[in-house]
Formats: C-alpha cells, structure tokens, sequence
C-alpha cells in the first residue's frame, strides 16, 4: 500500500530513532538513573527563561489574530527584519529583511532550499560523517548524494578529494560547522579553499553550485573557538539556522534560512524558497515561534554553552583514561569515538552496560560512535564505570 521509496525508508528507519525508544524501553526496566542513554541531540538544558517569558508577553500583550494568523510564506516581516539586524551585528554582514526566509527548524530549511534548487539526478555533495538524515533530503528531491570520504583522525573536510568528486551535475554541497557527530569546526582558511575550489570549478563547468552551510550549533562553541560566517568567503552561500540547539527548542520547530542578494539568480531563488516553503506543506514557520525568535535573537547563550561545556571535559578525560581515542570536539555536543570492533558491534556491547550510543555508519562513518553528551552531568559520571568496563572488555 505504501510507496516504493517509502518501503526504503521506512525500512531503513533511523537508527537514532530506534535507539532513542530502546532508552525508554530500558529506563522502564532498570530506572532512569541506570540507563545512559547518548542517542539523541534532544538538549536537556532548560530553554532559557527569556523564552518562556517572551510566550507570555507576546501571547498577553499582541493581537490574536496577527500571532496566531497566516503571514507571508517566508514569515513575519518584523522578525525577519531584526533577525537580518541581529546576523548584521554579530557577523559583519549586510542582509535585509528580503534575505531571510523563516523555517520550520534547520530540517524544514534544508529541504526549502533543496526542493527550490535541486532537478532530479542533479548531485549534492556531503562530508562524511554526515547527519544521516541528508540522505533522505535529496532523496526527497530525486538528487544524488556525493560523499566525501572521512578525512581521519581530524575529520576536517577532505578538499583533495572534494575538488575530484564535483561534476557538471553537482548543484549544491552541504557542510555542518560546529560538526554533528564530530564537534569539529571549519576553520577561516578551509572554508577560504573550499571557497576558492568551488569558484574554479563553477567556471570550468559553466554552473551554479550553492554551498548550504546547516548551522543549528553555531553557538556551542567551546574555549571562545570562533565559528566563521560562510557566506563572507563565497557568494552562492546559503545559510541554514535552528534554534533547537541553541536555545533548546526542538520541538517547537523554528529556525530560518540567511539568502545572500549577491547570490547568482538571488531573487528567483528567494521566491522560489518562499514558494516551497508553502507547497512542502509548511505555509510558513510556527507563528507564536517566529515572535519568540525576534525577541530572543541576542540573548546570551552562554550558561547553556557552560554546561555542555563541563559534560565534555568530564567525558573526554574519562574516555580517554579508559583506553579510548577519539577528537575532542570543539562545539556541538557530541564526541565520535573509535571504536577497536565493528561499530554496530561496539554499541551492542555498550548495551550490556545500560550505555546508548549511535553507530557511525548511521553517519556513513563505520568505526566510530556518536555519543550525544546533551545529558545531565551525572548520566556523564555514572556511566563512566560501564565505560571502563567496555574498555577491559574490549582490552583496551
Ligand atoms: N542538521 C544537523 C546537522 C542536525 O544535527 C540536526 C538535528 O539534530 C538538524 C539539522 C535538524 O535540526 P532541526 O531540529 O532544527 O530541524
């Protein structure tokens, strides 16, 4: 009864998810305190009490009709317009209300600008490790996607070979700086080559290639690591922002895409993001979101950043006391560990000590794990003797 390529996909459902359910499965058995579940981005750090302030406020003090109404697609004019002011002021940037396209979360953006974009059996390129779910995004389009192989141990971007994998066909190539699942960040002189390598290769083939740059991490960015603004190094830049990591709002489902006017065709790919965003089935963006986002877009995020902060240290230092290798990651929340076995193997293991991780295959990484440290910091701790007890297990 269901469609050909959802059997795939339904088939293939995310691994993330699965483990995500087991967690709860298992906290049902043992307690919550006894499970260490690492499987899902989902920040346990409060929002901020900005943000439940600012519902209120808007909720008592604006007209119904206007918060709760229909809008434009790309959004509220307002919040665009002090979105534009906010990414002005903190990147050095000069974007106006008619550059920002609100979204439903970073995924909702991904897949406006793919649907704006992509023909069928045009390609996509994606580093490895990747957020799993591009491959459904330009499946969703009819689109290829290209994989750059994994640059280890550093898991920078592989230019060498980012340069040989782009065709005629490439039409966008999509990068994720503060990195899930490594906690890498680009560098100002990677993105100045990628930049440099995509110029060139948009002149020998005659084409546009758009360069995505999913951004729901930029802020969680540790020891004041900075996180370059991609749209300075090259002008076919997209950027896509979610406030689910941020401000821990996943499931309210806002973000918004950043569409440079220096970009080739910028206004036809503007309407054609607003166009998608109405056919894909959004309309537009959450309303009552859209409020809370312009009310918040300066605040500081920097006691969430703390936290995330501390459960890192404690994590990295004991990981790798028990044998384990792996990059401390420089933002986001998440570590990738190697893993001495298979890595569907490896989080069988971790299992048998009530400890969830997601295998990096799900990222087109094998060997390695993704542990998501967005938990309380005691999860941390009391996990760390299963932990130890992997390593002997493992002998590591
Ligand atoms: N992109 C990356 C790299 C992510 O890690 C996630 C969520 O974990 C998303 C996009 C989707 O974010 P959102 O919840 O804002 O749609």
């Amino acid at each position: 009864m269901i469609s050909k390529k959802m059997t795939a996909l339904v088939n293939n459902s995310s691994v993330i998810r699965a483990m995500f359910e087991e967690g709860k499965r298992l906290a049902g058995i043992y307690g919550p305190e006894n499970v260490f579940d690492f499987s899902l981005g989902n920040p346990n750090v409060p929002a901020p009490a900005a943000v439940n302030d600012a519902i209120r406020h808007i909720v008592d003090e604006e007209e119904s009709t206007t918060i709760h109404g229909y809008m434009s697609n790309a959004g509220f004019e307002d919040v665009r317009h002090r979105i534009a002011a906010s990414v002005n002021r903190r990147f050095g940037t000069n974007f106006s209300t008619d550059n920002i396209v609100m979204t439903v979360g970073a995924a909702g953006g991904i897949n406006v600008l793919f649907k704006a974009i992509i023909n069928p059996g045009d390609e996509i390129i994606a580093f490895a490790p990747y957020f799993g779910e591009y491959r459904a995004y330009a499946d969703n389009v009819d689109a290829k996607l290209v994989v750059v192989p994994p640059h280890i141990p550093d898991f920078q971007p592989d230019l060498d070979n980012f340069e040989k994998l782009i065709t005629p066909k490439t039409r966008a190539v999509i990068i994720n700086t503060p990195n899930n699942p490594t906690g890498v960040i680009y560098s100002e002189a990677t993105l100045g080559a990628m930049a440099q390598i995509l110029e060139r290769k948009q002149q020998e083939y005659g084409s546009e290639i758009i360069l995505f740059s999913d951004e729901p991490y930029r802020e969680l960015a540790y020891d004041n690591a900075v996180v370059p603004y991609v749209t300075k190094y090259y002008k076919n830049t997209v950027v896509g922002y979610s406030y689910s990591k941020s401000l821990s709002l996943p499931g309210e489902r806002i973000g918004y895409l950043v569409l440079p006017g220096e970009m080739d065709d910028a206004e036809n790919i503007i309407s054609a993001c607003n166009v998608a965003t109405r056919i894909l089935g959004f309309v537009n963006a959450p309303s009552l979101m859209q409020k809370v986002a312009a009310e918040c877009v300066d605040i500081d995020v920097s006691e969430n950043v703390a936290i995330y902060n501390r459960n890192r240290e404690a994590l990295f230092s004991g990981l790798t006391e028990a044998g384990f290798e792996c990059v401390k990651p420089e933002g986001a929340f998440y570590m990738f560990v190697k893993t001495p076995v298979d890595d569907t193997e490896f989080a069988a293991m971790a299992k048998k000590y009530n400890i969830l991780v997601v295998p990096g295959s799900t990222f087109a990484c094998p060997g390695y794990v993704r542990i998501a440290y967005c938990v309380a910091y005691d999860t941390i701790v009391n996990s760390l003797p299963g932990f130890r007890e992997l390593a002997k297990e493992l002998g590591l």
